[in-house]
Order: structure tokens, then C-alpha cells, then sequence
């Protein structure tokens, strides 16, 4: 069994984006040389999220306003966990909603989806480096 491993970087322009990873997580399945496995992709932070959906502008605005809706960023008083002198209890609790990974099944070197599933990293605390994990093992 070969086992694979690769970290993505990112650093958003701000403090939320929603970005398409896909083609990222396909050029790992490349570099591993894993045609029938398992890969796993996970946000290495408790403030970022990876997940599976739709690739359309509009959806990703959906997902803003309901996030903001069950947990706003503002006021930051409004969290207990602000007292410590951070000002992203918002984030971990948009990252709790949104997952933390996914794991996708690998056939014939390809991630095996249905239609329209692609893979997202969602930022809920940017401005700053962070990292996702891939792994894949398989055969
Ligand atoms: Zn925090």
C-alpha cells in the first residue's frame, strides 16, 4: 500500500473566502501515483474549514449571510472566548458548522464525485498563513 501526504498553503487577502481546491487535490492524486484509495483533506486550524458543495458565486453568498446569521463576527464583546483577548469565536464556530474535513474515495486516479461536488477551503479567520492536509493511501 503507498501512502502520500502534502500540505496546501494559504493566506487570504480577508478575514473570510471561500476557495475552490479541487484542482489542487487533483494534482496531488497525480503526484502520488494512487489510482484506487482513499484521500483525506483536512484544515490543519480551528478556524478553517474544508467541505464539499457547489462551485456557484451565489451559493457561496448563502453561506456568508447564514454563518453571519448564526454567529456574526460583530459585536466581538458578544463571546466569551473574546475575553481571552482573541477576536475569532465567530470563526470557530462558522469551522464547527462547516466541518472540519472531507474524505473522498479514489478511482482510476480520479476523485470519484457525483455531478456537481467540489472540494472548498473555507477561511472564517484570514490575513494569515494557514494549511490543509491531503492524504491518500491506497494502491
Ligand atoms: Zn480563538
Amino acid at each position: 500500500m503507498k501512502s502520500f501526504r502534502k500540505e496546501l498553503w494559504f493566506n487570504t487577502k480577508s478575514r473570510r473566502d471561500y476557495i475552490n481546491i479541487t484542482s489542487e487535490i487533483e494534482k496531488a492524486i497525480k503526484e502520488s501515483e494512487i489510482k484506487e484509495g482513499i484521500l483525506l483533506c483536512n484544515a490543519m486550524h480551528i478556524t478553517s474549514s474544508v467541505f464539499i458543495n457547489d462551485d456557484e458565486k451565489g451559493l457561496h453568498n448563502d453561506f456568508e449571510n447564514w454563518l453571519e446569521g448564526l454567529a456574526p463576527e460583530k459585536p466581538y464583546d458578544k463571546y466569551r472566548h473574546n475575553n481571552t483577548g482573541e477576536d475569532n469565536a465567530d470563526a470557530h464556530l462558522k469551522r464547527s458548522i462547516m466541518g472540519r474535513e472531507v474524505v473522498v474515495a479514489v478511482t482510476g486516479g480520479k476523485l470519484d464525485f457525483g455531478p456537481w461536488e467540489q472540494i472548498f477551503y473555507g477561511e472564517f479567520d484570514g490575513k494569515r498563513r494557514k494549511r490543509v492536509l491531503v492524504k491518500i493511501i491506497g494502491e
